[in-house]
């Protein structure tokens, strides 16, 4: 890719020096000159209301594929901690690296995030890139994506990886299309086939799972559902390698202003069924959405969140964001309680790697008894509040 200035629309009035986050542009005599600090990550292009900057891109067969190396992952950092899944993506990274030979990395964005790096060090990155900034505190759909855009341009990996949360989804397409680079959205598997990264993802809506490679363009990327590989462990590793690099960010040019951050457990659904260590969940059985009532006042005792299988989310009962299943979120917490759920197979692959299954059912025969490492045979309208009253009593005890 090459980047130029149409000296004839350019009239310097400096939105571009402002939008670069790598300082690469100056106004010289009213023109806009751009200096080898730039990655070509474009956020100076979208700025200009002239049409004066364009980039070019070169064609995909000029494009060297060798140049590009290593498997990435994007970290990701909610609440002042690395969520989970980041080190899930490590994991998966440090395999797939270990079979292309190359070095599994992690990028490291946010304000103070330097501190993260020994949890990924000692999880096996062996390198470290990060971008610090104030400005960079929360995430931003227009900072995130030009800021890691212009790494990528820059450091040329082979594999980048996100998880599939709520701003991976939103920051991953971003890149993919400023960089013209194919993305797999949502895998649930990732291995390497003849050199290239094979991606799996149901398809079709669950349907099938389709095998996706991105042959004629790099970085292969991919976004991966939160509790479905496993993380790295956490080992002795001193070998990784700090790359700190600087980045601006221009808070007033942004096109989309962020007023206030409102945190998942005062919305109405309370704790995401993704982030939950115990879950609550109700299916068809639950029999109106009034009952759903029952099942949030024990998720509050539990202090955990309510699932839902997709027949309770298909009737309106309750939000799709909370639906487990094939088409819904893979969800591994330490508890999960189903109740009134047959258990078909595609609610089951959504939970199934839970710690402890308890079933509360009133067929005695339903399918979900067959994973369940325990079973409650009864109507859950007698059982649940039952279950609420009883932990209750015994927390207020302790
Ligand atoms: C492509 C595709 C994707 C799908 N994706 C998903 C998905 O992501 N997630 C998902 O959940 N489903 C998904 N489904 C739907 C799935 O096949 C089932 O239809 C659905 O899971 C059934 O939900 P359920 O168990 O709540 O309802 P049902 O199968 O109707 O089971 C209700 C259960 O409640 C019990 N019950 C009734 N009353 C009570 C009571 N008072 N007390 C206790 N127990 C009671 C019954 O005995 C029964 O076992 C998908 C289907 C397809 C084709």
């Amino acid at each position: 890719m090459s980047i130029t200035v149409d000296k004839e629309k350019c009239t310097g009035c400096g939105l571009c020096e402002k939008a670069c986050p790598f300082g690469a542009i100056k106004i010289v005599e009213k023109i806009a000159v751009i200096g080898d600090e730039c990655t070509l990550c474009g956020a100076c292009v979208d700025q200009c209301n002239l049409k004066a900057i364009s980039l070019q891109r070169k064609k995909l067969k000029d494009v060297d594929l060798s140049q590009y190396q290593d498997v990435w992952i994007v970290a990701e950092i909610k609440d002042g901690k690395v969520r989970n899944v980041s080190f899930e993506l490590l994991g998966k990274a440090i395999e797939l690296a270990d079979e292309l030979m190359q070095d599994p990395c992690v990028l490291l964005i946010g304000n103070n995030v330097t501190k993260f790096t020994q949890d990924f060090s000692n999880r096996g990155a062996k390198k470290i890139y990060i971008a610090e900034n104030e400005d960079l505190k929360d995430y931003h759909t227009e900072t995130y994506s030009s800021v890691i855009t212009g790494i990528i341009s820059k450091y040329k990996p082979n594999i980048v990886l996100y998880p599939a949360t709520i701003s991976g989804r939103d920051l991953a397409p971003r890149i993919a299309a400023t960089l013209e680079l194919g993305l797999t959205a949502d895998c649930t598997g990732l291995s390497i086939k003849d050199g290239l990264l094979l991606q799996t993802r149901p398809a079709f809506g669950g349907n099938i799972m389709a095998d996706i490679i991105c042959p004629i363009t790099r970085p292969q990327m991919a976004t991966v559902r939160p509790n479905v590989m496993e993380m790295a462990s956490a080992n002795d590793n001193e070998n990784t390698k700090i790359i700190e690099i600087p980045v601006n960010v221009d808070l007033q040019g942004l096109k989309i202003k962020t007023k206030e951050i409102i945190s998942a457990s005062s919305s109405e659904c309370g704790i995401p069924v993704c982030e939950a260590d115990i879950i609550v969940s109700g299916g068809r059985g639950v029999g109106c959405q009034e009952n759903f009532k029952i099942l949030e006042d024990l998720a509050n005792v539990l202090k955990g969140a309510v699932g839902a299988s997709r027949a309770a989310v298909d009737l309106g009962w309750i939000p799709k964001s909370q639906q487990v299943g094939q088409s819904g979120t893979t969800v591994s917490p330490r508890i999960y309680i189903a109740c009134g759920i047959s258990g078909t197979i595609q609610h089951l692959v959504g939970m199934k790697s839970s710690d402890i299954i308890i079933a509360i059912n009133k067929d005695p025969e339903a399918p979900i008894f067959n994973v369940a490492n325990y079973g409650i045979v009864g109507d859950l309208c007698e059982v649940v509040p039952l279950l609420t009253e009883a932990l209750k009593k015994r927390l207020s005890e302790n």
